[in-house]
């Protein structure tokens, strides 16, 4: 594997470009190529987003670009496929982005790409299996966002209701990202104390854990009804994955990643704390949940299973 800190984005739309101009922002990557089918629209983001660079933190070349950018990347990001609309599932969109991911992994792939791949596309925890599927890549090569946008949501609401830095929460959503998600609230910590005593120490009502998640899981259903698409924190997240390779961090992320027994679940993607370094997936994080969560995860798992066998593997 090459050590270049170049990355393709695939997908020049909202998800593409809000991505790359946070990675223009934080001097993440030496080199941001866009491609997209609609090829003025990729030239045109080449052009806004250069047009920052005098005041960017680090020296940085964008530019629109094809397929064979991929051989010597490090990273190729697929944003490409089809949004949410107002009331649909990420689900609904398993159909018609199968297609277009498949045949963006198989262009990818075809100009010799031997990188980390990372999807947003939706849903992307079936996402990540369509390009692990059709690359053949070590899984450990094949990344989802997963639930790295929810668990960032989740942290800055607890956050905002217990008054302290969302730096200081710990706290994960697990399983899909979309309506079946599940946070495991005897694993959230607050500092160094776990969240649930603080509620019971302060007599605040356990229920408010529920309205809590259930805020994070609608937080996508309301931002499109008010603006018709997410963006930024999805932009945000996936920099903060591609920072965590390319500094050899080793740090946990809730990213969608293979699952091999680790949760009593195999052959699929899902949401799990994932350890990521320089060559992408290291280790999972194991939490022993409790019977509840377990059963929670399950149901996350079956969905995905379902899904797989009815639309996905028919694509494939
Ligand atoms: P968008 O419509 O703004 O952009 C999609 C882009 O993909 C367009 O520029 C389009 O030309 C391009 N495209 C379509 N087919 C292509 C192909 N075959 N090859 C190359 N490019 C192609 O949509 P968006 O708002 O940027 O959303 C993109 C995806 O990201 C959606 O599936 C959306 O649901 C998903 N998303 C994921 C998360 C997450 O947390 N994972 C969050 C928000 C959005």
């Amino acid at each position: 594997m090459n050590t270049n800190r170049k990355i393709v984005i695939v997908g020049a739309g909202f998800v593409g470009t809000s991505f790359a101009y946070s990675l223009l922002n934080q001097g993440t990557v030496d080199e941001v190529v866009l491609v997209d089918i609609n090829k003025e629209k990729a030239k045109g983001e080449e052009m806004d987003l250069s047009d920052g660079l005098p005041y960017a933190p680090h020296k940085m070349n964008i530019k629109a670009g094809d397929y064979r950018d991929c051989s010597d990347a490090y990273i190729v990001v697929i944003t490409a496929g089809l949004a949410q609309k107002e009331g649909q599932s990420r689900l609904e969109l398993a159909e018609e982005n199968t297609k277009i991911v498949k045949e963006i992994t198989e262009n990818v792939v075809n100009n010799g790409f031997k990188g980390i791949f990372i999807i947003a596309t939706n849903p992307v925890d079936l996402m990540s299996y369509v390009v692990s599927k059709v690359s053949g890549f070590p899984t450990s090569r094949v990344i989802g966002s997963g639930t790295v946008l929810d668990t960032a949501r989740l942290r800055y609401l607890i956050a905002e209701y217990l008054e302290v830095s969302s730096k200081n929460v710990h706290a994960y959503i697990l399983g899909e990202h979309g309506d079946s998600s599940l946070v495991p609230w005897e694993h959230c910590y607050v500092g160094c104390k776990k969240m649930i005593e603080i509620m019971e120490d302060n007599n605040y009502p356990m229920e408010d854990l529920e309205k809590i998640h259930d805020n994070v899981w609608n937080a996508a259903y309301e931002i499109i009804e008010k603006k018709k698409a997410t963006y930024y924190g999805i932009g945000m997240a996936l920099n903060r994955i591609i920072k965590a390779i390319f500094d050899d961090e080793k740090a946990i992320l809730t990213i969608s990643t293979y699952q091999n027994g680790e949760y009593g679940q195999e052959g699929i993607y899902i949401g799990v704390p994932t350890i990521i370094d320089r060559d992408g997936v290291k280790d999972i994080l194991r939490l022993k949940l409790n019977e509840i969560d377990q059963e929670k995860f399950n149901h996350s798992c079956e969905i995905m299973k379902k899904n797989i066998k009815n639309s996905i593997d028919l694509l494939l």
